[in-house]
Formats: C-alpha cells, sequence, structure tokens
C-alpha cells in the first residue's frame, strides 16, 4: 500500500510518496488538486510493479497534460529500474537525484548513496568509494553501469 504526504508552499508541491505501489491507486483522489509545479519524493517507494506502472503513467501525464512542472528526486533504486525500463516514465519530468546502490568488498553489505543526475556525467560515469559504514571497507558500485545509468543518454 503506498502513502502519499503533500506539502505546498506557495505554486509548488511536494509529494512524498512512501510503501510498494502494487495496484491501482487513485493518486488523483490521495492528491487532490495541484498548483503548477511537482516535486516528488521517490526516497521511500520500495517497489513498484506493472499494475502499480500504469496508474503511475496515468497520473503524472495528467499531469503533463496540464503543463504541470514535473521533478522526481531521491529516486529509490526500484523507481531508476523504470525510470531506465519504460521512456515515459516520469511523464515529461526531471530527474533532479537517484539513489545508487553500493556493496562493501569486505563485509559484503548493501548501501546507497544520493547523488545529483547533473552531476554524472552519462559519457564517464565516474562513482567516488565509498567506505562502508559497517566495517570501514570500501564499497563499489554495486549494478551494470550501462543499465543503471542509460536513461541519463536520453
Ligand atoms: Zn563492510
Amino acid at each position: 500500500m503506498i502513502k502519499v504526504a503533500k506539502e505546498v508552499n506557495g505554486n509548488v508541491m511536494t509529494l512524498r510518496l512512501s510503501g510498494s505501489i502494487e495496484e491501482s491507486v487513485a493518486l488523483d483522489e490521495m492528491v487532490g488538486p495541484t498548483p503548477p509545479e511537482v516535486r516528488v519524493d521517490c526516497k521511500e517507494i520500495t517497489r513498484i510493479n506493472s499494475v502499480g506502472v500504469k496508474g503511475w503513467i496515468k497520473y503524472f501525464s495528467g499531469l503533463q497534460a496540464k503543463n504541470t512542472k514535473l521533478t522526481f528526486f531521491q529516486c529509490s533504486t526500484a523507481i531508476v529500474e523504470q525510470v531506465n525500463l519504460i521512456s515515459n516514465f516520469v511523464c515529461g519530468g526531471t530527474v533532479e537525484s537517484i539513489y545508487v546502490p553500493f556493496a562493501c568488498t569486505n563485509c559484503k553489505a548493501e548501501l546507497i548513496a544520493l547523488f545529483k543526475t547533473a552531476d554524472l556525467n552519462p559519457d564517464a560515469i565516474q562513482l567516488p568509494e565509498l567506505k562502508c559504514t559497517k566495517c570501514s571497507g570500501k564499497a563499489v558500485f554495486d549494478d551494470i553501469e550501462e543499465e543503471y545509468f542509460s536513461f541519463l543518454s536520453r
């Protein structure tokens, strides 16, 4: 089940979506009227399946049709996966920042780190090494670069 928290500041609404999107959710009813700019915080979206994706695109393409400025930020790995798979997933919006998975080379712990897409060069992705929060070992990117960052080249 998905939870929606919203905050309006002048012409900007920030939507915090959390949970798993695995059924048709009436986002339009949950959110209500929207201002000219909508920012979507995707940090807490843990999964989304094909039914959820359909509802998501229906809702956000409706906002796109109203010329809403859409920005998706703090995109979880589940969301980044969909952005890569489905070319119109963000419905004309901008992906501002994404979480990137890392794994410790020593204790195998999995970590995530937030990056601004503007700081990532699609032609030469250069990710820093992270220090594992558990053992201070070296943590490295833990996915397939060509796939995880493919949306940047669109
Ligand atoms: Zn470690």
